[in-house]
C-alpha cells in the first residue's frame, strides 16, 4: 500500500509539473522588459504585449476583454489567480478577497501602468516568494484605462513634468476626462469599467495618478476616499485599520508617504486637508458599492523611476494587506452592504471639521527666489537645496451638512431610457409597473435654476439651484420602473436620484427636457377672456388674484402682469415644467 500510495503521490507530482511546463517552465528570470528607467514610458502596444507574454507563461494570469473603449479597442483586465480561477463568482465564493488597480485613466500620468506590470512579473516569477501574496487574494489590474489617450503620446503633454519623456493625452478618444466620467459615462470606457467593477465587485480599489500640485521631498502621496463619505462599517475599517497599515508599511520603504496634499491656505505650514471624492471620480464612485477606494498622486517632479518604484511598494502593500486581513475586510463588506439596505438618511454633502486633526511629518522644501531666463524678472521656486522636516496638522474629519431621506421607491418613467440604462449598467434591481397606475407620490420641483454659461466634460452641469416638494397624483404607464430602496446599491441610488446629490443624474443634464416649457401664452383677448370667466367660476381664485393686486402696486391696471399671475400661480400652467420626473413613493 505504502508503495503504492508514493508511487501515486509521484506520479501526481509529474502530473503536475507536467501541467505547469505545458505553458512555460518557472526560470524565475523576469518576463516584463521596461524603460522606466531611461525615462520612457511604455507604448500601448508594449503593454498589452508584456501582460500577453505573461498569460501565455503563466497558468495562475489570464488577459481578458472587456467590452470596447471609444478608440474601438477593448478595454483589458488581467487577472492572477493562483487557484487558476478566473471566474469572479467562484473566486468570491472561495473566500478570497478580489484588488483591482485601474491605470492610464490619464495616459500623461503612467507611474502605475509601468508598476504594475513589474508587479505582475515579479508575482507570477515568485520573486522573493511573492506568489503567497495570492494565497487569499486575487489581482485584477486594468493595464490601460484611457486608450485612446495612450497612443497618443507627445513630449509637451504635462509641461510641468519632466520625465517620462513621452507621456500620453489626459483625454481618451472622445477627448473626455475619464476621471469625471464614472456617473454620466459619456465614453464606452466606463460603460465597459462599470461592467467588470460590477462584476468582479472588487473589496480594494486603486486608481493610479502623477499630481503637478504643490513640491516637496516626498514621492508617493496617498488620497483614499475620505472614510466620512464611505458607509459606515467599511469607512472605520479604512480609517482605523487598513490607511494606518498602508502609511506604516509605507514608511518601512524608501518611500513613506504624505496625504495628498491639498494645502489648507495654500501653505503646508499651516497644513493639509483631505478631500470628499464625489461619485464622478472613481474613488467617489466605487465607494458607493462598499469597496475600499485609494488613488495614488505621486509627485510628478520627482524622477519618474522613483514614482514607478514608489508606486511598486505601494501596490505590493495593498495587495499584502488585502491577502493578510482577507476575512477581516470581507466580513466588514457584508456588513456594510447590510447596513445600506437599511439605512434611511443619507449625507448629500459635508463640510470640514476642523477642531479634529492629526498631526504628521513632513518634509518640505523651503520657498526661494531666482531670476525668469525669459524675462529677467524675480519668480518664485521651491530651493531644493533647503529641505526641511517639519510636523504639520492633517485635517480628515468630515461631517454632514445636507441629509437626505430615502423614500421606499424612486417612480422612473421609462421616457427616460439614457438613466434606466445607466441603472441597469450598474445592476441596480428594479420593477416594472405591469398596468397603467394612478400614484400620489412625492415630487421636486427645480426652482432658481442659473445656467452655467461654458460646458464641463461635455455638459452644462447643474450647480446652482433649489427644489421644493409637492405631493401630486400622477399617472404612471404599464413599463415604467420602480426602483425599490432596499438594496445593497442603495448609496448609488440615492446619489443618482436624489437631484441635490453632487453627482446626481439631474445634475448632469439627463433630465434637462424638464426644465423647458412646451406651452406657453400670448396675451390674446382670447385668453383673457377665458381667464376672466376662469375667476368668475372659481372665486377662490379671483381671491388670490385680488390680494396679489392688492399687494402689488404693478399688477394694478395690467392685464399682461395679471394674466401671466393667472398663468403661472393659479394652477393653469404646465405643471410639467421644472417638475423633476423621478418622483418619490412611500
Ligand atoms: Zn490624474
Amino acid at each position: 500500500m505504502l508503495r503504492n500510495l508514493s508511487l501515486l503521490l509521484l506520479t501526481a507530482i509529474i502530473f503536475s509539473g507536467c501541467n505547469s511546463s505545458s505553458k512555460q517552465a518557472i526560470d524565475h528570470e523576469p518576463l516584463v522588459k521596461l524603460n522606466y528607467e531611461q525615462k520612457i514610458s511604455s507604448t500601448y502596444d508594449e503593454v498589452i504585449a508584456n501582460y500577453q507574454k505573461l498569460d501565455e507563461a503563466w497558468p495562475e494570469a489570464r488577459l481578458l476583454e472587456g467590452g470596447l473603449t471609444d478608440c474601438g479597442k477593448p478595454l483589458h483586465l488581467f487577472v492572477m489567480s493562483a487557484d487558476r480561477q478566473f471566474d469572479p463568482d467562484r473566486i468570491r465564493k472561495s473566500g478570497k478577497t478580489i484588488v483591482m488597480i485601474m491605470n492610464a485613466i490619464h495616459p500623461g500620468e503612467p507611474d502605475g501602468m509601468e508598476a504594475s506590470m513589474i508587479v505582475a512579473d515579479d508575482i507570477l516569477r515568485n520573486h522573493n516568494g511573492m506568489r503567497q501574496l495570492l494565497d487569499s487574494t486575487v489581482v485584477c489590474i486594468i493595464p490601460v484605462y484611457s486608450i485612446g489617450g495612450l497612443l497618443y503620446q507627445n513630449p509637451w503633454h504635462r509641461t510641468n513634468q519632466p520625465e517620462p519623456i513621452n507621456p500620453g493625452y489626459r483625454g481618451n478618444a472622445k477627448n473626455l476626462d475619464l476621471n469625471r466620467d464614472f456617473v454620466k459615462l459619456d465614453t464606452e470606457n466606463a460603460k465597459s469599467f462599470v461592467k467588470l467593477f460590477r462584476q468582479w465587485d472588487p473589496d480594494v480599489f486603486l486608481d493610479t495618478h502623477a499630481t503637478n500640485g504643490s513640491d516637496h521631498q516626498h514621492v508617493v502621496t496617498y488620497l483614499p476616499a475620505q472614510h466620512n463619505s464611505m458607509p459606515e462599517p467599511v469607512g472605520r475599517f479604512f480609517k482605523g485599520t487598513m490607511i494606518p497599515a498602508m502609511y506604516k508599511k509605507m514608511a518601512t520603504t524608501p518611500y513613506p508617504m504624505i496625504p495628498y496634499a491639498e494645502y489648507t491656505n495654500q501653505s503646508p505650514e499651516e497644513g493639509i486637508e483631505s478631500y470628499v471624492q464625489t461619485p464622478r471620480f472613481s474613488t467617489g464612485y466605487t465607494l458607493l458599492f462598499h469597496s475600499l477606494p485609494q488613488m495614488i498622486e505621486n509627485l510628478c517632479y520627482q524622477p519618474y523611476v522613483d514614482r514607478v518604484k514608489g508606486l511598486y511598494h505601494f501596490i505590493i502593500t495593498m495587495i499584502g494587506f488585502s491577502n493578510e486581513n482577507t476575512d477581516a475586510i470581507l466580513q466588514v463588506r457584508e456588513e456594510s452592504r447590510q447596513m445600506a439596505k437599511t439605512k434611511r438618511e443619507f449625507p448629500l454633502d459635508y463640510e470640514l471639521d476642523s477642531s479634529k486633526f492629526e498631526t504628521i511629518e513632513f518634509r518640505g522644501f523651503e520657498r526661494g527666489t531666482d531670476i525668469s531666463p525669459l524675462t529677467g524678472e524675480v519668480r518664485s521656486i521651491y530651493d531644493y537645496s533647503k529641505p526641511f522636516t517639519t510636523t504639520i496638522p492633517f485635517y480628515d474629519e468630515y461631517k454632514p451638512s445636507k441629509m437626505v431621506t430615502a423614500p421606499n421607491f424612486y417612480v422612473v418613467p421609462q421616457a427616460w431610457s439614457e438613466v434606466i440604462e445607466r441603472l441597469k449598467i450598474n445592476q441596480i434591481e428594479m420593477i416594472r409597473l405591469d398596468r397603467d397606475s394612478l400614484m400620489e407620490v412625492e415630487v421636486y420641483y427645480i426652482d432658481n435654476l442659473v445656467w452655467s454659461a461654458r460646458p464641463s466634460n461635455g455638459h452644462h452641469f447643474h450647480d446652482r439651484f433649489t427644489t421644493r416638494k409637492e405631493i401630486q397624483r400622477i399617472q404612471y404607464y404599464r413599463g415604467d420602473y420602480l426602483v425599490p430602496v432596499n438594496q445593497e446599491s442603495n448609496y448609488f441610488i440615492v446619489n443618482m436620484l436624489e437631484p441635490e446629490a453632487p453627482d446626481s443624474y439631474f445634475r448632469w443634464n439627463f433630465f434637462d427636457p424638464c426644465l423647458e416649457d412646451r406651452e406657453w401664452f400670448s396675451p390674446h383677448p382670447v385668453l383673457e377672456d377665458r381667464i376672466f370667466a376662469y375667476l368668475n367660476e372659481n372665486p377662490g381664485a379671483r381671491r388670490l388674484l385680488d390680494e396679489a393686486v392688492a399687494a402689488d402696486p404693478k399688477l394694478a391696471g395690467n392685464r399682461m402682469a395679471q394674466m401671466y399671475f393667472a398663468y403661472t400661480k393659479l394652477g393653469l400652467a404646465n405643471k410639467w415644467v421644472a417638475r423633476y420626473p423621478v418622483a418619490r413613493l412611500n
